[in-house]
């Protein structure tokens, strides 16, 4: 080993000056060690303001009248859609707001016409919200696949290509694990998707907040995404459609060119499907949480958050009783961590981490199937990074549950 190998290891895997710096913008952290970022992730300031401003200096509605405020409410929110659109690389289709990414997919599983026959092929690593709207589809005629894991939780690419070789409407696959961490393999999927002509929705809810994300690269027709997952306010999601072609969910005010007795012509963008008065401040906040990660910059969020990964998942290994539930490819993975630990059910973990004011999630992680697969009647502790966690914090994290176990 060289001098500034050596050096470089007793410093540790990453100077993370600049994300400490950034936790001034976090308030919320002052107390605790939060490690339930895949449930939902802190504002940073510069979103709180944004939306305490529209409340204090223009709160209005959007898209109707002419009025100061309606005009400054009205650009604010049509730029956070712009902003949004860069922030996934979408030169064209339409960045639809939505609520969340349970609300984009069922925009998605609803909005095209199903015939009987019709196949979804997903995976055993989704997301309740990646499942139970292509289910509730079985009742129309539609019949479901699912792609399983190999002992190493990657995707049985083979069980995926022979699923492909017979008819296949659309492909539904989440770009990372929400109880494993794992990254799929989006971009050979979408080849594969392409070649044959069959739909691909991803369901990004865990991927876009982590790394640099690209729709033109993936080549999908349908990406979701929750904003409060990346620092948006509660209540915003994303729905990135590569052509505007599925029926709304909802029809009503703000979606419509004209209306008379003939006909409805409606919006030719993304208000077609925002019908009603929309979460104004919520939008315009997501489009601010957007700018503040770019500013970052996306790839060093990953790098950073990939070391604490690192760290965690070795610290974690080598505690007695603890079994890790990760793929050993650091490359593969997001800061994602399930666990448990014989003798203590995960809810008894958690709730002593809690004590020690260490938050993180226990349970199914809304993935009942997998959790099923994996034999894990309990579930799992899942500690999940954000940019703004700290060695420190995990090693903290990591002395405590020794303490934990040992008591
Ligand atoms: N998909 C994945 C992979 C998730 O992790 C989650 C939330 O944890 C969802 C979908 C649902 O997100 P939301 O509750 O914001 O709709």
């Amino acid at each position: 080993i060289s001098p500034i190998e050596q050096k470089r290891a007793d410093v540790g895997p990453e100077p993370d000056d600049m994300f400490r710096a950034i936790r001034h913008d976090y308030p919320i952290l002052g107390d605790v060690i939060y490690l339930d970022n895949a449930a939902t992730s802190c504002s940073p300031e510069p979103v709180v303001e944004a939306m305490v401003e529209f409340e204090h200096r223009y709160r209005s509605n959007v898209g109707r009248g002419v009025h100061r405020f309606t005009r400054i409410a009205t650009q604010r929110y049509w730029h956070a859609h712009e902003k949004v659109a860069e922030f996934i690389g979408a030169e064209e289709g339409v960045t639809v707001f939505t609520k969340n990414t349970t609300e984009a997919i069922n925009m998605v599983a609803q909005g095209l016409t199903w015939t009987p026959g019709d196949r979804i092929v997903t995976t055993i690593l989704e997301h309740h919200s990646n499942l139970l709207p292509w289910r509730s589809l079985e009742k129309q005629g539609v019949t479901l696949e699912i792609i399983g894991i190999l002992p190493d939780y990657s995707l049985d690419m083979d069980e995926f290509r022979k699923a492909l070789e017979k008819p296949v409407r659309l492909v539904a696959i989440t770009q990372a694990s929400n109880v494993l961490g794992n990254i799929t393999p989006v971009q050979e999927i979408a080849t594969l998707c392409r070649e044959k002509g069959v739909l691909l929705l991803i369901d990004a809810a865990q991927a876009a907040p982590h790394m640099p994300v690209d729709v033109r690269t993936i080549g999908c027709d349908f990406y979701c995404f929750s904003g409060h997952k990346l620092g948006g306010p509660t209540g915003t999601g994303v729905l990135w459609m590569k052509k505007p072609n599925l029926i709304p969910l909802m029809e009503g005010g703000g979606t419509v060119e004209s209306v008379t007795d003939e006909e409805v012509v409606l919006i030719q963008g993304y208000e077609q499907y925002e019908a009603g008065t929309p979460n104004i401040s919520g939008g315009i906040g997501l489009g601010v949480a957007v700018d503040y990660l770019k500013k970052i910059g996306m790839d060093k969020i990953h790098e950073h958050e990939e070391n604490l990964t690192n760290r965690l998942i070795d610290g974690l290994s080598a505690i007695e009783r603890v079994r890790v539930y990760a793929p050993a490819n650091p490359e593969t993975r997001i800061g994602v961590v399930s666990f448990t630990i014989d003798g203590m059910h995960p809810h008894e973990v958690a709730q002593r981490l809690d004590d020690h004011d260490i938050l993180v999630r226990s349970g199914f992680h809304c993935c009942q199937p997998l959790m099923s697969a994996l034999n894990l009647p309990e579930g799992t502790v899942r500690v999940s990074i954000a940019h703004y966690n700290t060695r420190e914090e995990i090693d903290l994290f990591l002395a405590t549950l020794k303490e934990i176990i040992s008591q």
